[in-house]
């Protein structure tokens, strides 16, 4: 569409490469920052560019922090001892909203994908053996229940076995959902993972 300022056009077009912003919502964000003031328009500027001076990657696990260790590695109260491992910094938020894990993690950068060309190299995996090897008790592989997060799981098992306690996490059919309705590869692991009655 064009608009009556470039200015304007640029920043609807700016918004609308954002994750999940359409071109309708691209529009009523730029017009509405035309109508705000001038202030919050530099405190909106400033968080996005702090954003890239600042957050940077803890050294140790490689989740997201603006020091050189993030809050979790720091914590002496929480278990330094077990390492669990994700995809994501989103993953690692996903698990530490469920406040139950008392442990630390390591952020691998990804999952193996042949299809989309990621490979062992490009995921920090030296790094974890390397934490490995420094006296970890445990590790918990909670990649996710893709296809390239279990290949990816599957990888690290075969390099963990002899070296740490390894455990995958469990999952399966989601509670209320069909079989059928799920992928081949979550029913077989619901199948694996069966308890006796
Ligand atoms: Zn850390």
């Amino acid at each position: 569409m064009k608009y009556s300022s470039q200015s304007l056009e640029r920043l609807i077009e700016a918004f609308n490469r954002l994750p999940g912003i359409g071109v309708k919502s691209a529009q009523r964000m730029a017009l509405h920052l035309l109508e705000a003031s001038r202030e919050e328009c530099e405190n909106l500027s400033k968080a996005i560019i702090d954003l890239k001076d600042m957050v940077g990657r803890c050294s140790v696990c490689f989740n997201l922090t603006e020091d050189e260790t993030c809050d979790i590695c720091r914590d002496v109260r929480r278990n330094q001892q077990v390492i669990c491992v994700v995809e994501e910094p989103k993953d690692l938020l996903a698990i530490e909203r469920t406040a139950g894990y008392r442990g630390v993690f390591h952020v691998l950068g990804g999952a193996l994908s042949p299809l989309e060309g990621v490979k062992e190299s490009d995921l920090r995996i030296r790094e974890l053996m390397a934490r490995v090897d420094d006296g970890i008790q445990e590790v918990i592989l909670a990649t996710n229940p893709t296809v390239e997060g279990e290949m990816t799981a599957a990888h690290l098992g075969r390099l963990l076995k002899n070296r740490v306690k390894v455990s995958r996490i469990a999952r399966g059919i989601p509670y209320g959902g069909a079989l059928e309705f799920n992928d081949a590869v979550t029913v077989a692991k619901a199948m694996e993972g069966r308890i006796d009655l």
